[in-house]
């Protein structure tokens, strides 16, 4: 007999919250949720709140119109996350406002369902420590690093010599080169296979989007920058691969659809029938080259940070947030985007982040250093 898994939804009117909602809707006997958050969609809220009667709703920006939302503001979301019963809360926040929402999760003595990238690279050890302390788990909604940890589980840790992360390349993959500085926002939202939200969408572009999953798996399953390959899959079929001590690479496939890891996340270990994005071997052949690291410096900057330690890796998410809102503002080019991020980096942080206070400082800090540069060069 299995028991239904009660969930709270945390950034529910964004891509991968509606596609959350959508899973939790197919299988009603397995999940059931008890909470959703948006954070200035207030309509949209409330529509996704109707199929779920009973649920607790927040509004994380302001007061809401609506009666039927009963927790508003950021006091109003931890309390959400913390006092509502429930087994599991699905980050689905975007960028570094997720942070307090998977502590709050964990702390509370709830798994935590991680699709903010951002929790795991901004204080990815504190995570593990506070999901010890409470015997939670963090399970990754990520595809690439939900597809590593599902291997991981089933082949044993101690089987991994190292990982091959794969990347689409993200809209102007096959563009040339010359023309990447004149690209407009409209342009780089333009994915070839993933529907994801806007800033994820220019990270594709860019690359840091694979940058912030290079540091993401390195602090998730223990592993070195070394243990660490990417390679351009314009396919997204397989969404990574492990490599074995023996050498052989094992590859987890679908057809690149959400919902997959999304269910994975919210039901394991246990494994729950599904088809959405059942994949055709023969539907398309798949391709693999190495990315160029002309047109994505911003790969090579991850693996730098990645070595200089937490306060690096924390600097590499702020100083890109900031520079994509610049981009997306029309303050700078697109080909800026990257030299604001490896000028923010070029001063040195500390090596490690011991506690909250330290991961926000860090973040505060580069955010300041990154929106001179935007300054200096728009
Ligand atoms: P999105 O922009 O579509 O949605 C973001 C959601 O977060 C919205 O519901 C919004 O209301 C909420 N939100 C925004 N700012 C907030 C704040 N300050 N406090 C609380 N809530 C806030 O984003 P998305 O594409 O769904 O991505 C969400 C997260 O999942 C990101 O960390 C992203 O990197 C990660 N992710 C997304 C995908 C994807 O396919 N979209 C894949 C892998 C990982
Ligand atoms: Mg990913």
């Amino acid at each position: 007999m299995i028991s239904i898994r009660r969930v709270i939804i945390i950034g529910a009117t964004g891509s991968i919250g509606r596609q959350a909602i959508d899973v939790v809707a197919r299988h009603p006997d397995r999940f059931s949720v008890v909470g959703l958050s948006a954070h200035s969609d207030e309509d949209g809220l409330v529509a996704a709140s109707c199929h779920f009667p009973g649920a607790a709703l927040c509004l994380s920006s302001r007061s809401p119109r609506s009666g039927a939302i009963a927790f508003s503001g950021i006091g109003g979301l931890s309390a959400l996350v913390r006092d509502t019963d429930a087994d599991i809360v699905l980050n689905a926040a975007s960028g570094a406002a997720g942070l307090s929402v998977s502590f709050d999760a964990l702390s509370s003595g709830k798994d935590l369902a991680l699709a903010n990238k951002e929790t795991v690279v901004m204080a990815g050890r504190l995570a593990f420590a506070a999901a010890r302390r409470a015997s939670r788990l963090i399970l990754p909604v990520d595809s690439e690093h939900s597809a590593i940890f599902n291997m991981i589980e089933r082949f044993g840790r101690e089987t991994v010599r190292g990982v091959v992360i794969t990347a689409s390349g993200g809209a102007f993959r096959d563009e040339p080169l010359e023309s990447l500085p004149g690209k407009k926002p409209t342009d780089a939202l333009a994915h070839p296979t993933w529907s994801m939200g806007a800033k994820i969408t220019v990270d594709s572009a860019t690359m840091a989007n694979k940058g912030l999953e290079v540091i993401e798996a390195a602090r998730l399953f223990g592993l070195t920058g070394a243990e660490i390959d990417v390679v351009l899959h314009p396919e997204s079929r397989v969404h990574s691969f492990i490599r074995a001590r023996d050498g052989s690479l094992y590859a987890q496939m679908s057809r690149p659809d959400m919902r997959l890891p999304i269910l994975n996340a919210l039901a394991w270990p246990e494994s729950v029938d599904e088809s959405v994005a059942d994949m055709d071997p023969c539907d398309v052949p798949l391709r693999f080259s190495r990315p160029d690291p002309e047109r994505y410096p911003l790969l090579r900057t991850a693996y730098d940070a990645l070595a200089s330690g937490e306060g690096s890796t924390d600097a590499y998410n702020a100083a890109n947030e900031v520079a994509v809102a610049a981009f997306m503002d029309g303050a700078i080019r697109f080909t800026d985007i990257a030299r604001v991020v490896s000028r923010t980096l070029e001063r040195a942080y500390p090596p490690t982040l011991e506690g909250l206070e330290a991961v926000l400082a860090v973040d505060a800090d580069a955010r300041r250093v990154a929106r001179s540069i935007v300054k200096e060069i728009s």
